[in-house]
C-alpha cells in the first residue's frame, strides 16, 4: 500500500521575513507542491528564498474541491505544504477544513510554528496574558457584530480581536458601547518598520481616531470584565440547623457535619452544637 503523504501547516511572516525558520525552509524545498491563500504573496517569499516550488492555491472559495484535490495527493504519498497570505494557516484564514479533512482520511499532519499576529498583539499588550479569549473578526452585519461583542462581555478574559483599518473606528466605538471603558491595547504593524502599541483606554481611543484616520493591520486586546466580588457561598440561606444537616445527609457524622459547619461559618463549634441541639429539642435558630 501506497505510504501516504504529510500535511505541513506553516506559519509565514506577518511582515518581516527574518522571521522565517530555518526549518521553514527546509520543509518548503522538499515538499512536493505548496498550497497557498494568495499565490502572488507566496511567489514573492520563494522568490526571496530563492527557491523553485509547484504552487496551487486553496483559499475560502475553492476550498471544498481544492482540498479534494490535496487530500488526494497527500493519499498518493505526495508531502504539502500549507501556507495563508501571512501568519499562522487556520487562525482567522483558510485551512481550518482541510485540517478536518485530512484527520477524517487518517492523513499525517504537522505545524511548522512561526508568526501569529494574535500572540504577539497579547504579549506586548500589558494586559494579563495568563487566561484570554481569542475572538478573531466580527462580523460586518451591525446585529451580528453586537451580538457576538454582548456574548462575550461578561467574559473575564483577555479579549483579542482582529480588524481591518477601514473598520477599526466603528468597532471601538461598538466595543465602548458593548464593554464600558475598560484598557485596550491597540497593536498595528507588528514586525513592521512602523510597529506600534497603543495602550489607552476605550474611550480615549473613540477620541483619538475622531481625529486620524487609521493605518495598517490592527490586533485589538481588550481587557476582560471584572471578576463578580465573590460567589455567594452555598450555606449563606440556611439556618445553622439546615447546615449541620447538608452535611449530615451527604454522610457525615454529627461531629463531623458541625466541625464543618462551624469552619464555614468562621463561629466555634460550640456555638454549632448549641444551636443544632436547641433546634432537636424544637427550638428554631
Ligand atoms: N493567520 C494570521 C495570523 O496568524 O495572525 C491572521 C490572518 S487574518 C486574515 C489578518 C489579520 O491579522 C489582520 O486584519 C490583523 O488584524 C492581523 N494581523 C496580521 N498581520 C498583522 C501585523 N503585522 N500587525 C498587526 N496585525 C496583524
Amino acid at each position: 500500500m501506497n505510504k501516504k503523504g504529510t500535511l505541513y501547516l506553516c506559519a509565514t511572516p506577518i511582515g518581516n521575513l527574518g522571521d522565517v525558520s530555518s526549518r521553514f525552509l527546509e520543509v518548503f524545498r522538499s515538499v512536493d507542491i505548496i498550497a497557498a491563500e494568495d499565490t502572488r504573496q507566496t511567489v514573492k517569499l520563494l522568490n526571496y528564498f530563492g527557491i523553485k516550488k509547484r504552487l496551487t492555491s486553496y483559499h475560502e472559495h475553492n476550498k471544498a474541491e481544492k482540498g479534494e484535490i490535496l487530500c488526494k495527493m497527500l493519499e498518493e504519498g505526495k508531502n504539502v505544504a500549507l501556507v495563508s497570505d501571512a501568519g499562522t494557516p487556520a487562525i482567522s484564514d483558510p485551512g481550518e477544513d482541510l485540517v478536518r479533512l485530512c484527520i477524517e482520511r487518517d492523513i499525517n499532519i504537522t505545524s511548522i510554528p512561526g508568526p501569529v499576529a494574535l500572540i504577539n498583539a497579547l504579549i506586548l499588550s500589558g494586559l494579563p496574558a495568563r487566561r484570554f479569549a481569542f475572538e478573531g473578526f466580527l462580523s460586518v452585519n451591525k446585529r451580528h457584530r453586537n451580538e457576538h461583542l454582548k456574548s462575550v462581555s461578561d467574559d473575564t478574559h483577555t479579549l483579542i480581536f482582529y480588524e481591518a483599518p477601514h473598520k477599526l473606528k466603528y468597532t471601538l466605538a461598538d466595543m465602548l458601547q458593548a464593554f464600558g471603558d475598560r484598557r485596550i491595547a491597540l497593536v498595528r504593524e507588528l514586525t513592521k518598520l512602523h510597529e506600534e502599541v497603543i495602550r489607552t483606554t476605550l474611550s480615549e481611543a473613540v477620541k483619538l481616531f475622531e481625529e486620524k484616520n487609521p493605518k495598517g493591520e490592527y490586533v485589538i486586546v481588550v481587557e476582560g470584565a471584572e471578576e463578580a466580588s465573590g460567589t455567594e457561598a452555598f450555606w449563606e440561606n440556611m439556618t445553622v440547623k439546615e447546615h449541620v444537616e447538608y452535611y449530615t445527609s451527604a454522610g457525615k457524622t454529627d461531629k463531623e457535619a458541625i466541625k464543618l459547619t462551624a469552619s464555614d461559618r468562621g463561629i466555634a463549634k460550640r456555638e454549632v452544637y448549641d444551636a443544632y441541639h436547641e433546634i432537636i429539642r424544637g427550638q428554631e435558630i
